[in-house]
């Protein structure tokens, strides 16, 4: 298994010959690194990643990657705004050299349309973006293919035609598109998920050719779509809502995808589930969620500091964070993996220093609510050691050491909930 959690996937291919216009690129969120762990899935639930959802009445600060025209822009931040009115959640956006954006916009090409779930952008490197739109899929298509005709080109069409009159006369955008993909995009930073993942809520058909559809379209191949159309659907929280069709977090679905003939166009508004839902998480007028789980936030992570010890034979690891816990509180698992430079897990079938099938070391710790603690900044108080004996042969391959926060929720049966994640560079480990 790859260690990296939160890699973007290329998906659009330019060489994609098209008859009719350009297929919509599907949102590439990618929603199973948010829910790792199996639940209860027999009760109605509205599908949100409670466990990544901001503090309520939290001011986001959010600004542009490089890229992306004044008009364009001003219609993102209109849109994205939509949210506000039924949430108690401020996006401010500030100017694209502001250090301290945690949500960071790409209008750019070739990577689809996606965003982190919720506080999972904080997991992102500040030069990454957290939210990305494929911008030629916002344009107006249909202008710029009446363009080409008028040119003479009667088609096919491909990406790159599509670009050429972009470049030539910009800022022909699709509103309706436009503000669908940018909410539904927006409603993930928020924690929101995919409304089809809602347990029973549809009957996929799960043929061949759905797999072909998407490889051709979307480019994924099996597993892609395994991720982010079929096996999502066990793997959120419960809160108490039914399946909502309307919802701007629902995929369209095609009758043939389904083997009950069941099909779905785009949502382009908010439905009333939607405001419903958003309104629970982040409710107007009061101090806390209505939805509230348990959750810790690490902020302030200045570093993970590895070191040898020859004299203890082991590596130590001290990372240096802050740690807030909010009213209510499950247990906390801080873990030390190690993956090789290039890139995989350092697998191991050992009885200790597992986790998972990887070498590992971790602590448990079960936190005071509503407390704050620093960890190895005035005093060191906090290490997690792994002796050089559980760590195989790597055949002088350098290691990376990936430091997660795992949180469990025992009172709504929820586990491994992923509130962090760093890695250190490649590492050379001392000769045995
Ligand atoms: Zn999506």
């Amino acid at each position: 298994m790859k260690y990296i959690l939160f890699a973007f996937m290329g998906l659009i291919s330019s060489t994609v010959l098209l008859a009719q216009g350009l297929p919509k690129p599907g949102c590439t969120t990618i929603l199973a690194d948010a829910m790792f762990s199996e639940v209860d899935t027999t009760k109605p639930r509205g599908v949100a990643d409670n466990y990544h959802t901001w503090e309520n009445g939290k001011e986001l600060l959010v600004k542009f990657m490089p890229g992306g025209g004044k008009l364009l822009r001003e219609k993102v931040m209109q849109s994205a705004k939509e949210w506000e009115k039924y949430a108690n959640i401020r996006f401010r956006f500030v100017p694209d050299n502001d250090p301290n954006a945690v949500i960071r916009v790409q209008l750019g090409k070739g990577h689809g349309h996606n965003s982190a779930v919720g506080t999972e952008a904080k997991f992102r490197s500040k030069d990454e973006q957290t939210i990305n739109f494929d911008t030629i899929y916002l344009s107006d298509i249909t202008y710029y293919i009446s363009r080409l005709q008028k040119k003479g080109n009667s088609g096919p069409y491909n990406v790159g035609n599509i670009e050429d009159e972009m470049a030539i006369e910009p800022d022909h955008w699709s509103e309706k598109e436009l503000r669908r993909v940018v909410v539904h995009e927006f409603g993930h930073a928020l924690g929101l998920l995919h409304e089809q993942s809602f347990p029973g809520a549809i009957n996929w058909n799960k043929s061949d050719s759905v797999y072909n559809y998407y490889q051709e379209t979307q480019g994924w191949d099996r597993d892609k779509v395994d991720f982010n159309v079929f096996e999502v659907a066990d793997q959120f929280y419960t809160n108490g809502t039914t399946y909502d069709p309307r919802s701007i977090m629902h995929y369209s679905v095609e009758s043939w995808q389904t083997t009950d003939g069941y099909s779905l166009k785009d949502n382009y508004e908010l439905s009333a589930g939607d405001k419903a839902l958003i309104a629970a998480l982040y409710p107007k007028g009061q101090k806390e969620a209505l939805k509230l789980v348990p959750k810790v936030e690490i902020s302030n992570f200045n570093k993970l500091t590895v070191t040898t010890q020859t004299a203890r034979k082991g590596l130590v690891i001290e990372p240096v964070f802050d740690l807030k816990t909010n009213s209510r509180l499950g247990e906390v698992y801080f873990v030390a993996r190690l993956a090789t430079e290039d890139g995989y897990y350092v697998r191991t079938s050992g009885l200790y220093y597992n986790w998972g099938g990887t070498v590992a070391t971790y602590k448990k710790m079960t936190l005071l609510p509503n407390s704050k603690v620093s960890y190895n900044k005035a005093k060191k108080n906090f290490e997690l050691f792994l002796p050089f004996e559980y760590i195989p042969d790597l055949k002088g391959k350098k290691v990376i050491v990936e430091f997660s926060v795992y949180l469990d929720d025992a009172s709504n049966n929820q586990y491994n909930k992923l509130m962090y994640y760093s890695a250190t560079n490649p590492l050379s480990l001392p000769q045995q």
